[in-house]
């Protein structure tokens, strides 16, 4: 299971007896369902086992109980080439954070890439060599969007064109190359913008050498789609600038894992209170100088959910269907037509909560019982969390 088997089709998925079902929408978070059914790696119907055409299934999977969830989203690592990572010199670091429930990656830029270029036409030929080589290649499956430049002083529109038409959709973190603030930077952002690039600025203090103090005013001329790392990576601006910029700008507030984690709250806190919660999405910033982290985003959703006081279900939807909104992606969310990517989640054997979105509330992280990808089962009992209370079972698979 190294890699997504190519073309393989999953036919006719019949999950049922789920005992919760999250969407991933935070406007409604939860749903009146206990059966999902998937044709060829697509979402097809969602309801009561009853109302739903449940017949000659390929496979069947009896989720006993426990919850189905969107697969999760790291809106933020930086991954180079297949499933290493030189920052820790560590292979296997994406099928690890399978294991943790994430089913779809994003670039924040193969910064670590040793050598890597940052003159404009390698930079160019790496984000094009980078986006290709994950679309041809999945470690356990993960989607992992990359080709993200890290923009460079001297680029033109022209450039921006020509990546966007070579299949390059995002930038690298702006801020981590040459160009770092000002009239420049919200340039290139308006260039990405008129191309169908998404652009990510890195929020906060100096992360590799070479990168520099990015603050609040930087961060509101830039205007970049995603306010990246908003609580720093590693170090964070004031928790009163990173309040303001939640109020002042109306793009993405990113929160990682490898951030500040006082911080963290207060960004997630204020985005309550301005009752835009749609707006947060989750990464780890991994692999970096904490290492990788295969379950990060579990980890975020039991801290913002224990120490913010964010009730579990809407927290979960911070990971999936925000960020899948945000960066227009087709999974994401227990809805028709979207791709079929789910972790199944239990409560961890003797958690002190009772359920296992109360135990979230009480800062445990869930147990991973199994993971889908396109409707395909990537791996079932994960060997990095905690052992689940209850796991789903494939109860039938005909070939
Ligand atoms: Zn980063």
């Amino acid at each position: 299971m190294a890699d997504a088997a190519a073309g393989e089709r999953s036919g006719k998925v019949v999950i049922r007896n789920v005992g919760l079902m999250l969407s991933g929408d935070i406007d409604r978070p939860i749903l009146d369902a206990d059966t999902v059914v998937v044709m060829d790696g697509r979402i097809t119907a969602i309801g009561r086992e009853a109302d739903c055409d449940t017949a000659a299934a390929k496979t069947v999977i009896d989720a006993r109980g426990t919850c189905l969830c969107p697969g999760l989203i790291d809106s933020h690592v930086h991954p180079v080439f297949g499933d290493w990572t030189p920052r820790q010199g560590q292979l296997g670091w994406i099928d690890s954070t399978m294991h943790g429930g994430v089913t779809t990656m994003i670039s924040a830029g193969e910064v670590h890439l040793p050598g890597r270029p940052k003159d404009i036409v390698g930079l160019k030929a790496l984000a094009i060599t980078a986006q290709r080589a994950f679309d041809n290649f999945r470690p356990g499956g993960v989607k992992v969007l990359a080709g993200a430049p890290i923009i460079e002083k001297g680029m033109v529109e022209s450039d921006f064109r020509e990546l966007s038409e070579s299949g390059v959709k995002l930038l690298g973190e702006i801020g981590l190359g040459s160009v770092k603030a000002g009239a420049e930077a919200a340039t290139m952002v308006k260039w990405a913008r008129k191309y169908g690039i998404q652009s990510t600025i890195h929020t906060g203090g100096p992360s590799i050498p070479g990168s520099g103090l990015i603050d609040k005013d930087v961060v509101l001329e830039a205007d970049a789609d995603i306010i990246g790392h908003i609580n720093g990576g590693h170090t964070s601006l004031s928790e009163t600038h990173v309040c303001e910029l939640c109020e002042r700008s109306t793009r993405a507030i990113e929160i990682v894992h490898n951030g500040n984690e006082r911080v963290a709250l207060a960004a997630a806190r204020a985005a309550l209170e301005l009752k835009c919660p749609h707006r947060v999405i989750l990464g780890t910033d991994g692999p970096a100088g904490s290492g990788v982290q295969p379950l990060g985003i579990l980890r975020m959703i039991a801290l913002l959910s224990s120490l913010a006081n964010i009730p579990a279900e809407l927290v979960f939807c911070f990971a999936t269907g925000n960020t899948a909104r945000i960066r227009d992606l087709d999974c994401g969310l227990i809805e028709v037509g979207r791709a079929a990517d789910f972790v199944f989640l239990d409560r961890a054997q003797h958690t002190a909560g009772r359920t296992m979105l109360e135990s979230v509330q009480l800062g445990d992280i869930p147990s991973v019982g199994m993971v889908m990808i396109d409707g395909l089962v990537r791996c079932g009992r994960s060997r990095n969390t905690p052992p689940a209370t209850e796991i789903a079972q494939v109860v039938a698979s005909t070939s």
